[in-house]
């Protein structure tokens, strides 16, 4: 690991290089809410060198693609748009092309990346983004392309804390606790690429959320691969109490959890601790025992119900979200079927999923009993009509009342006049209302449900 002299150097050497109000930067953002939080801190390094912010790749002198592995597709189409980065170097020499986040921690995607694509300057994983200054100064003053070979994915790399941050909202923030992995679920390519789990300390995150708070944040979410196998000097449940009595107006979200390590103290949260906003995300992946034990989930259906069972016990309110995965290798129509029945006796507000895309290096991807494509397309269609249903059925009761709703933003078609805003259950609101209610909570009354948004009204 570069020492903090090395990386000061570096980045004075990179400040030299940088023409104050040309060089720019931009941070193309691949994946889930894990690499969004990475690349405001990417955003952040660069920015602190001298960079300003470009709106587009063909503005900048920095393109930094931070790329996401848990799916093929999210894979191919990256390296599509990277390809298109070769126009940006020739017409500009100075630009400097570097690809970050997952795909960066893959040995395969590396050594194709230095191969085929000779107009990238580095490769940069996500727990050495602290090198950036680094990578940069080596294209810079030696002209030389620098691909980062992986780490022995057991190996635990140290958190680098400190590293400046650039928020993209104002009313909304992030917060990583912890990074990696330890659960090596057979489908997943996470903890290769991520590492093992290391945990931020308490005080470090509790600074940060009362930074944030006192700036004015509205929504703070706990962010991490399995947040509430959170532990330094006190364990998840711990930090969410002690978030919890942090002083302001604010929502506290986390995600994502594990149902293997739900605590009965995690859901006695739910009835008290004040800001903790009544929603809990809980990957199910499958409704078959066997398919849960094929991917190495260590939980079955029982304790997946027994886990709804209490949290509803404790807020009969709560919404409840998760992820599926159909078509895992080995899933039988009767696997399928046990999948759709637990959604239909559950009846989650929202469900993410996902065609299992097979993952280089994964144990997963070697099992024979591949599901063929055309069998899980239509698997996938069957689950999205039936949740579609659910979702309907589970906001048609909202419709009348009035909600507390934080307003996001403007509506994203671009309806004039129109905002939209999540209520404290997560769920999306589009509604009538002037643009400078963003960051602020307000009152709204639900005139229509769908399964996918409410519509509603402001309310005095
Ligand atoms: S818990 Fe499983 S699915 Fe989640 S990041 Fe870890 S290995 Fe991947």
């Amino acid at each position: 690991m570069e020492t903090r002299t090395v990386r000061q150097d570096a980045a004075e050497l990179v400040r030299r290089w940088v023409i104050p109000g040309e060089s720019r930067v931009y941070v193309l953002t691949f994946g889930c809410q894990q690499n969004e939080a990475d690349s405001e801190r990417l955003l952040g390094l660069a920015l602190s060198l001298g960079y300003g912010r470009a709106d587009s790749p063909e503005d900048a002198e920095l393109i930094l693609v931070n790329t996401c592995a848990i799916r093929e597709h999210a894979e191919l189409k990256a390296l599509s748009i990277i390809g298109g980065f070769k126009h940006v170097k020739e017409k500009n020499p100075r630009v400097i092309i570097g690809v970050c986040g997952c795909m960066a921690a893959e040995p395969h995607r590396v050594e194709d990346l230095k191969r085929r694509y000779p107009y990238v300057s580095f490769t940069l994983e996500p727990a050495k983004i602290a090198c950036l200054p680094t990578l940069i100064a080596e294209t810079v003053q030696r002209k030389k392309r620098t691909f980062l070979l992986p780490d022995a994915p057991d190996a635990v790399p140290k958190i680098d804390e400190g590293i400046p941050v650039e928020r993209l909202s104002r009313h909304k923030a992030w917060v990583s606790i912890m990074y990696g992995c330890n659960n090596f679920c057979t489908y997943c390519i996470v903890p290769y690429v991520r590492g093992r789990e290391r945990s931020r300390a308490s005080g470090e995150v509790l600074s940060e959320i009362e930074g944030l708070v006192g700036n004015g944040v509205r929504e703070i979410t706990l962010l991490g691969q399995n947040v509430n196998s959170y532990r330094s000097d006190c364990d998840f449940t711990g930090l969410v109490r002690r978030v919890g009595e942090i002083e302001g107006d604010f929502r506290l979200r986390f995600m994502t959890s594990h149902p293997k390590d739900v605590s009965d103290d995690l859901i006695a949260c739910f009835s008290g601790v004040p800001h903790l906003a009544p929603h809990f995300h809980l990957p199910l992946q499958s409704g078959s025992d066997a398919i849960l034990k094929r991917m190495n989930r260590h939980y079955g259906v029982a304790r997946y119900r027994s886990i709804v069972e209490r949290l509803r016990a404790r807020d009969p309110e709560i919404t409840l979200t998760s992820d599926v995965i159909v078509g895992f290798p080995g899933e039988t129509d009767g696997d399928f079927e046990a999948t759709l029945a637990l959604l239909r006796e559950i009846g989650f507000d929202q469900v993410y999923s996902f065609i299992y895309s097979p993952r280089r290096g994964t144990p997963a991807a070697d099992y024979p009993d591949q599901v063929p494509p055309d069998v899980s397309r239509e698997r996938m269609r069957r689950l999205l009509d039936l949740q579609c249903e659910i979702s309907a059925e589970k906001n048609r009761p909202l419709v009348g009342q009035t909600l507390r709703v934080l307003a996001d933003g403007p509506s994203p078609d671009g309806t004039p006049g129109v905002v939209t805003g999540r209520t404290a259950g997560g769920k999306l609101v589009h509604f009538n209302a002037p643009e400078n209610v963003v960051g602020q909570f307000v009152n709204v009354r639900i005139d229509r449900a769908d399964a996918f948004a409410l519509r509603g009204t402001l309310s005095e």
